[in-house]
């Protein structure tokens, strides 16, 4: 049972299944949590994989919810993107990811922003991105856009259109989840990448079976010609970490690195490389 117009809303609807009713409670409650403040960053680390150094940090978003607690992006961007607060919230993020990385202690590492489909559908991306940058002085070179390819499969012409005026203001454009969707390759050929991050669920798998283990390689081979850097996420073994290491990984982040957290947390950790 779907609702139809916000204006029939009413907080209990008894013809709303309980995912719906969910739903328009988190819609509700994200209107309120941006005038109210009530969303944080944490950050996690990226290592290069052959001398373990730290390289930057990947801004993930929380939702610091007055009674439910700390709630993940999984449960709240979708619902962003689809009653059109993701735009609100999405330069929210852009614009204290840059702030906070100008108040890092190390002024040489990136942050890296995830921007979702919903940010370019309302067309303003490139702007917001300039007045993150302008808004906070942060060096362009310092930030790092992370895209979804799905993104790139609805209106591909104006997104890589976008991507690039973003890349020309000299921001890295990163693909997440790589290997995922099913035009992951092609995509490839439509824009100069600075990175590629392979999706979690590969790297969850090295070490299990023989033809996620030849994917993984092929990716890096694939990013070792193509001249992108490769990162690996979601690593949380040190047999997955040797494993990446023999295929030519570049870049690790995941748990057995660090966990999202605060980033004077990780720089006094540093360096926490077993290796070498
Ligand atoms: P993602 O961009 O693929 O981010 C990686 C997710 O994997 C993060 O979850 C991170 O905490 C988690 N992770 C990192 N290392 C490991 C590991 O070793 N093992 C496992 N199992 N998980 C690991 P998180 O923070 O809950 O974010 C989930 C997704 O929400 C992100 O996936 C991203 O798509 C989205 N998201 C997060 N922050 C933002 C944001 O600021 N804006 C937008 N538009 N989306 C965001
Ligand atoms: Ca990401
Ligand atoms: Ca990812
Ligand atoms: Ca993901």
């Amino acid at each position: 049972a779907k609702h139809n117009g916000r204006s029939t809303f009413s907080w209990y609807t008894p013809g709303l299944d309980a995912e719906a009713q969910k739903r328009q409670e988190v819609e509700n409650g994200l209107a309120k949590a941006l005038k109210l403040d009530q969303f944080k960053l944490v950050y996690q680390p990226q290592y290069a994989l052959r001398d373990g150094t730290l390289r930057g940090y990947e801004a993930l978003v929380r939702w610091e919810h007055p009674t439910k607690g700390e709630i993940r992006p999984d449960l709240f961007i979708p619902i962003a993107e689809d009653c059109g607060l993701i735009d609100e919230i999405g330069t929210w993020v852009l614009n204290h990811a840059c702030r906070e990385a100008m108040l890092w202690e190390d002024q040489s590492k990136k942050v890296a922003v995830n921007v979702s489909v919903g940010q370019f559908v309302a067309g303003e991306t490139q702007k917001r991105v300039a007045q993150a940058l302008n808004k906070s002085g942060l060096n362009p070179r310092r930030l790092e856009i992370e895209i979804t390819e799905s993104l790139l499969i609805s209106n591909t012409e104006a997104v890589i259109e976008t991507l690039r005026q973003i890349h020309d203001m000299g921001v890295s454009i990163a693909m997440d989840d790589f290997g995922t969707g099913y035009s992951s390759l092609s995509y490839l050929s439509l824009f100069p990448f600075d990175k590629i991050k392979i999706d979690q669920a590969f790297i969850q798998n090295l070490g299990k079976d023989t033809s996620t283990d030849a994917i993984v390689t092929s990716i890096v081979g694939l990013g070792r010609s193509l001249n992108v850097t490769i990162t690996a996420e979601g690593v949380e073994t040190e047999e997955q970490a040797i494993l990446l290491s023999a295929a030519g990984c570049d870049l690790v982040q995941g748990y057995m690195f660090g966990k999202p957290g605060t980033v004077a947390k990780h720089e006094a950790a540093y360096p926490i490389f077993p290796h070498n």
